[in-house]
């Protein structure tokens, strides 16, 4: 019998206080049509902006065909020191620990869909394929996110999404960009920190 116990010291990734009310309020509503998850999503990236609580990222999983909002999470990298707390993995992993299931696609489980306010960066674009998440859709493109602040996305194959398509997960392209945008260029006014980690340049 597997008995879980706590790791020492425990990993802690922590969401602002703001998202709660964001939360309870609509945590298991449905949200019939796919404007509403994206401007649902949309409002909360412009929240961590706003609030000062982390970068312009927002991101939900949705069961795909009811639009039932099974998690919500924001960016949290800088105020939980910690470089994993993207908004889509803070998503999918809320939706997994909801579900009991490291697995979105177990059969029994209806189909999900992530609804991310921008491209994923290669870190979640990896964390979607392991998922199970049956549909990605997202707003800002990586060029956008990488031009408009300096963030790093990393070095995403150049076929991402048909490597998406070809393991079952279909990509909704450039949704509601113009408004994924705004928060963005409320960052950069804001010359809030743009905290991709520094390398070494090659060359
Ligand atoms: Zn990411």
């Amino acid at each position: 019998m597997f008995t879980p116990v706590a790791i020492t010291p425990p990993l802690v990734i922590s969401q602002p206080s703001w998202l709660k009310a964001y939360q309870d309020k609509h945590l298991g509503q449905a949200f019939p049509s796919l404007e509403a998850r994206m401007q649902l999503v949309i409002a909360c990236q412009r929240e961590n902006v706003k609030h000062g609580t982390g970068g312009p990222f927002a991101a939900a999983v949705f069961e795909k065909d009811s639009g039932i909002l099974v998690s919500l999470a924001v960016n949290s990298v800088e105020k939980s020191h910690c470089g994993l707390a993207h908004a889509e993995n803070m998503a999918i992993g809320l939706a997994e620990q909801k579900r009991g299931t490291y697995n979105l696609a177990d059969p029994t489980l209806p189909a999900h869909q992530l609804v991310t306010s921008g491209q994923m960066c290669i870190m979640c674009y990896g964390g979607v394929i392991w998922s199970g998440v049956s549909e990605v859709v997202f707003g800002a493109t990586a060029k956008d996110i990488e031009t408009i602040n300096g963030f790093d996305e990393g070095p995403l194959p150049s076929d991402w999404i048909a490597q998406l398509e070809n393991r079952g997960i279909h990509v909704i392209a450039e949704y509601q960009r113009e408004e994924a945008i705004v928060a963005h260029r409320q960052y950069r006014e804001l010359e809030a920190h743009v905290y991709t980690p520094q390398r070494l340049k090659l060359g």
